[in-house]
This record gives C-alpha cells, sequence and structure tokens, in this order.
C-alpha cells in the first residue's frame, strides 16, 4: 500500500475496518497525542474521507451542522465511545473480557439505532448493502454502533491487533496473519532500520 493511500485529507486509513480508522483518528504523532476529530468541521473530514458520506446530499446535509450545538455534542459523545471502544479493543488484544457495561452501551445503541441492510439493484444484479440516512448528527449512531459490535463478536479476534511500535490498531487480513505494524510506511520501515542499526552497533562492539 502506498503512503498516498494511507493518509487521506490528513486521516489515516490502515486499519481494514472503518471502526479501527475512526479509532485510530486520535493518535501520538512527534509532539505527542494528537485528536484529529477536535471540531464538527474535522469530523464533517472525516466522514467524507473514510466515505462514509459519499453523495452529495448526504455531504450538504453534514456541511449543515457545522454551527450547530447539536452536533458539538454529539462529537463530544462520539469521542467518549471512542474511548470506551479503545479500552474494549485493548482487552480483546490481551485476550481480557469484555465488561458487561460496555455490552449493555453498545446494545443499546444498536436497539436505538438500528443500521437496516436492504436490497438493492446494482448492474443488473441484487445486492444487499446496509442503507442509512443522515438527517441528524445521532444518526451516526447507526454505523458506529454497527461496527462497534462486528469488531466485539469478531471470530478471528487474534486478527484485531495494536500496532508493535505505535498506539495504532489494526485488523490483519493478510494470509498469513502475520501483521506486526500499522504501515510499513509509519512503523515497518523505520524499525527495520532501528533492528538493522542495532545489529550493526553490537557487531561493531564485538569486533571491539
Ligand atoms: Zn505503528
Amino acid at each position: 500500500m502506498q503512503a498516498s493511500q494511507e493518509w487521506i485529507d490528513g486521516f489515516l486509513f490502515v486499519a481494514n475496518r472503518p471502526i479501527l480508522d475512526f479509532l485510530n483518528t486520535r493518535p501520538v504523532l512527534a509532539h505527542g497525542p494528537t485528536e484529529l476529530l477536535p471540531d464538527v468541521r474535522a469530523l464533517e473530514r472525516w466522514l467524507i474521507a473514510s466515505g462514509m458520506a459519499a453523495s452529495p446530499k448526504t455531504k450538504a446535509v453534514i456541511r449543515s451542522w457545522r454551527d450547530s450545538a447539536e452536533a458539538s455534542a454529539f462529537l463530544k459523545q462520539l469521542l467518549a465511545f471512542r474511548e470506551r471502544l479503545r479500552e474494549a479493543v485493548v482487552r480483546i488484544e490481551n485476550g481480557s473480557s469484555l465488561s458487561e457495561a460496555f455490552l449493555a452501551e453498545v446494545n443499546s445503541l444498536l436497539l436505538q439505532y438500528p443500521l437496516p441492510a436492504l436490497l438493492h439493484r446494482r448492474d443488473g444484479k441484487v445486492i444487499r448493502e446496509t442503507s442509512f440516512e443522515l438527517h441528524r448528527p445521532t444518526d451516526l449512531w447507526a454505523p458506529m454502533a454497527d461496527g462497534a459490535a462486528d469488531l466485539l463478536a469478531e471470530t478471528e479476534s487474534s486478527r484485531i491487533r495494536k500496532c508493535e511500535s505505535c498506539v495504532l490498531h489494526f485488523f490483519d487480513t493478510s494470509k498469513k496473519g502475520s501483521r506486526r505494524w500499522c504501515s510499513m510506511n509509519l512503523c515497518g520501515n523505520r524499525l527495520k532500520v532501528a533492528a538493522y542499526q542495532r545489529r550493526q552497533r553490537t557487531s561493531n562492539a564485538s569486533v571491539n
């Protein structure tokens, strides 16, 4: 994967799962932990970059939230949810069991904001696709809760992993299931260089 596909409009897309890409909107950059979704405009940009907001109609709806107090309040709740989800993902990665409170929270979101999967015709074929329409900010709970639920119920949970050298999480879709880094460009190469330098230093030391 090229670096240009990993970064879209200042956001990282390396996780293979939109919900994990969402989790990765608070990475640790050179100057420390960085909130990439500080305001509703940033959320708008992320929704477009992630492809969650694709149609002109949806984009127009999100644009209309820019100065909305409701959208700001929603974003605050969404970011708090993101941190609880992070805790749950770390538990999955550590092999610990998930908290009842978080399961109950996700269940209540699933019930309140269901994501219907309907039949559509495309190129002469019938496909089944989740369909959700955005009207209000809280409608975003539907895809978020759905993505979180899929993640928590993932049967191949060992493929949910944290990068070995940074705070980013990903779902390993590689054939062997041996992916170690968020991205070759971000961490993989850096670590390989560091390991190479360490080996060089050790071999130099043994010569002396
Ligand atoms: Zn990394």
